[in-house]
């Protein structure tokens, strides 16, 4: 549509989300709670807008820090799922959808997380003026091959994307540049503010960037081992090898969890990483089985930066404590 933003008339693989989201079969209970909501938040628009801060809405917990990073004081941030909830299977509730229509801009990952495949839709339905952001325009998506096994799909492929681009500082130094193009869309009038704040964000997450893989330069052993997939960005950045229980993001089955402990056991990985988002009985069976140990490691934190370089941490002693073994 000429006229429009660049980012925002490209549209974002969104509109094609919100094209199949519009046809998937929504939620009974969710179906309710949206007639409700509706009809609740008809009212309530009017009397929220006495907030002059700018209502930024959000998926997972890491984009609260980069709205903030960017909008200052100037910004409300909303996040949709909530400490401890896995972004794979959680459903909003009746008064986060009340929220969001004090939201004037919804920055979605874009990257086909299954909330935002099964609600976002309905939730743009609730408050059609809202600013939907991709965050992952111009995000290379690494193309994962789907295992499904059992009965119904015996031994069946399938491709789609690895979902967890929040987890490279690369990438997210491109999704917090859409956000800032959002904000500025929104705001224009404080275009310089949220631009430098923007910069010295950027400038933060290279300097991280750098020293990682400085880091990562001198391991020799560069596998890790852990129950869920979300490593594999942080993988490509940094030239290690991720291998997971949880193939493909399916489940655990036995023949995935004995590739790990002989990827381990070849590799002297003695330690096997877990997201406190889920349970985990795959990872304490992959430790016992090695004669490990279970380490946590939090893929959704909203101090993001001081996370990262948590996760560095974790992840640079796991691999050097392999090459002494
Ligand atoms: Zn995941």
């Amino acid at each position: 549509m000429p006229g429009m933003p660049e980012w925002q008339n490209k549209n974002f693989r969104g509109k094609n989300l919100i094209m199949t989201l519009s046809c998937h079969k929504l939620y009974l209970p969710t179906a309710i709670m949206l007639v409700v909501t509706l009809l609740a938040c008809a009212g309530c628009k009017e009397n929220n807008t006495s907030s002059d801060k700018l209502g930024v809405c959000v998926s997972i917990l890491p984009q609260a820090e980069w709205v903030k990073a960017i909008g200052g004081d100037k910004v409300d941030v909303t996040v949709m799922i909530p400490p401890g909830a896995s972004p794979h299977v959680y459903e909003p509730t009746a008064s986060q959808m009340k929220a969001m229509t004090n939201s004037e801009i919804y920055a979605a990952v874009g990257s086909g997380i299954e909330f935002e495949l099964n609600f976002l839709g309905k939730l743009l339905e609730i408050n059609p003026g809202i600013l939907l952001v991709d965050c992952s325009q111009g995000v290379q998506l690494i193309e994962v091959e789907e295992h499904q096994h059992g009965e119904e799909h015996p031994d069946e492929h399938n491709n789609s994307y690895d979902p967890h681009i929040w987890l490279s500082l690369t990438n997210t130094g491109i999704m917090a540049t859409n956000i800032c193009n959002g904000i500025v869309a929104t705001d224009p009038d404080n275009e310089e503010y949220y631009k430098q704040n923007l910069n010295q964000y950027l400038n933060e997450l290279d300097e991280m960037h750098q020293t990682f893989k400085q880091g990562f330069s001198n391991l020799v052993n560069r596998v890790f081992i852990i129950q869920h997939p979300s490593m594999g960005y942080f993988a490509r950045d940094y030239g290690l090898i991720q291998i997971a229980a949880e193939e493909g993001g399916s489940d655990a089955t036995i023949q995935s969890m004995v590739n790990v402990i002989e990827q381990a056991k070849q590799n002297q990985v003695k330690i096997i990483f877990v997201s406190p988002q889920f349970p985990p009985n795959v990872a304490d069976a992959v430790a016992r089985e090695i004669e490990g140990t279970v380490e946590p490691l939090d893929t959704l934190a909203e101090n993001y930066c001081e996370n990262m370089q948590n996760i560095f941490d974790l992840m640079h002693g796991a691999m050097a404590a392999s090459q002494t073994t």
